[in-house]
């Protein structure tokens, strides 16, 4: 049966650095949870204090009901998954799974059968009696899973489970992990800095900077409604624009930029006040090109001097003339889908939109 897992208050130090710094959150029994961030932020150091690898300095982790924070990591309940499969060389497929049985002391009456089981799980029963050596990178990463599932464990952890395979088997491989953790109902902590990985596949995350839990939410809302610029800009690519607030009604709100009026119908951070210096976050698969000037907020004229071709998709850079100070331009980086027109190095005018719903706004 699947349990959560429930952190409070953890603090991490080592020398100088609060690698995990007062972190509060439950995630709940049977989700897909991924911990994202980039290169230092602390989700490492934080999967370690759940599988006990690294002791915190204070603060408690539950899992279920039992408080597990003083617990050494084998009797914790937990499966851990390495980026570095750590297979043994000199074992077939199948002692290498039937081993994480006896790390755990499990006896071995009915070894085979749940070293089978684990097996056909990753889809690997008809590599059992091969070498880590025989196998491709998918693969050892799966018999490191099967490992990892063969005792049963009520969460799975995982440290960046796909980062030694390339591009192709990393995708096929997300839609392997999700739905090995869904039919066996696990709970699972994925630590990744690749946040397509976890929009594909979490049920919820959190992203984390300087050992701080920024966001929490799921991959939609994360996304679409990201509450700084920090979790924006590490979510995917945006244009930011700074302004003044000039209206909040209950709908929308305008904003006063340098390029004009801005209307956002986002739900907006609460208590936002008249004058009030807030950044715009626009992302640029959301901004379309149209061909006349529509009478709609948040329509712009501006000149496109720079385009990345790349069939799907053309990525251009429109610069747009401030209102009153036509020397100062904002850049918009601007994705167009199936780009039917298109001239190499010309630079021609455009016409630009976006919706207010798509509007977020920023507190700075
Ligand atoms: P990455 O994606 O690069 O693995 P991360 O987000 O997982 O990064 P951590 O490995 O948790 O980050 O490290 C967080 C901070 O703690 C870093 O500044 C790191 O240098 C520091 N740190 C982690 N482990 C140790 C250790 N054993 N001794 C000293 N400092 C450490």
């Amino acid at each position: 049966m699947s349990v959560g897992i429930t952190l409070k208050n953890l603090v991490k130090v080592f020398g100088k650095v609060r690698a995990v710094d007062g972190i509060d959150l439950v995630i709940e029994a049977g989700e897909l949870f991924f911990l994202l961030g980039p290169s230092g932020c602390g989700k490492t150091t934080l999967l370690r204090c759940i599988a006990g690898f690294n002791e915190p300095d204070s603060g408690r982790v539950l899992i279920g009901e039992r408080d597990v924070t003083k617990m050494p990591p084998h009797e914790r309940d937990t499966g851990m998954v390495f980026q570095s499969y750590a297979l043994w060389p000199h074992m077939t497929v199948a002692e290498n799974v039937a081993f994480g049985l006896e790390m755990r002391k499990i006896p071995k009456s009915g070894t085979r059968q749940r070293v089978a089981e684990a097996l056909a799980m990753v889809q690997m029963s008809d590599r059992a009696e091969y070498k880590p050596s025989q196998l491709s990178g998918g693969q050892q990463q799966r018999v490191a899973l099967a490992r990892a599932l063969v005792v049963k464990p009520a969460c799975l952890l995982l440290d960046e489970p796909l980062s030694n395979l390339d591009a192709k088997l990393r995708l096929e491989m997300r839609g392997e992990i999700r739905r090995i953790c869904k039919t066996s109902g696990l709970t699972a902590v994925y630590v990744t800095h690749d946040q397509k990985e976890a929009l594909s596949i979490a049920d919820r995350m959190a992203v984390l900077n300087n050992g701080h839990i920024q966001q929490i939410g799921t991959p939609h809302h994360v996304y679409r409604q990201p509450r700084s610029r920090f979790v924006a800009e590490f979510m995917g690519e945006s244009n930011f624009i700074d302004g003044e607030i000039m209206a909040v009604e209950k709908e929308r709100i305008v904003v006063k930029t340098a390029i004009g009026a801005i209307t956002s119908s986002q739900k907006s951070p609460k208590g936002l006040k008249l004058n009030q210096t807030v950044t715009l976050s626009i992302r640029p698969e959301i901004i379309r090109l149209c061909k006349s000037l529509l009478t709609l907020p948040n329509v712009f004229t501006g000149m496109v001097h720079d385009t990345v071709y790349l069939g799907e998709m053309a990525q251009h850079q429109i610069k747009i003339a401030a209102r009153n100070d036509p020397g100062n331009v904002a850049n918009f980086k601007v994705f167009e889908l199936n780009p039917r027109a298109y001239a190499r190095d010309q630079e021609q005018k455009a016409c630009l939109w976006f919706a207010p719903e798509d509007v977020v706004v920023l507190v700075t």
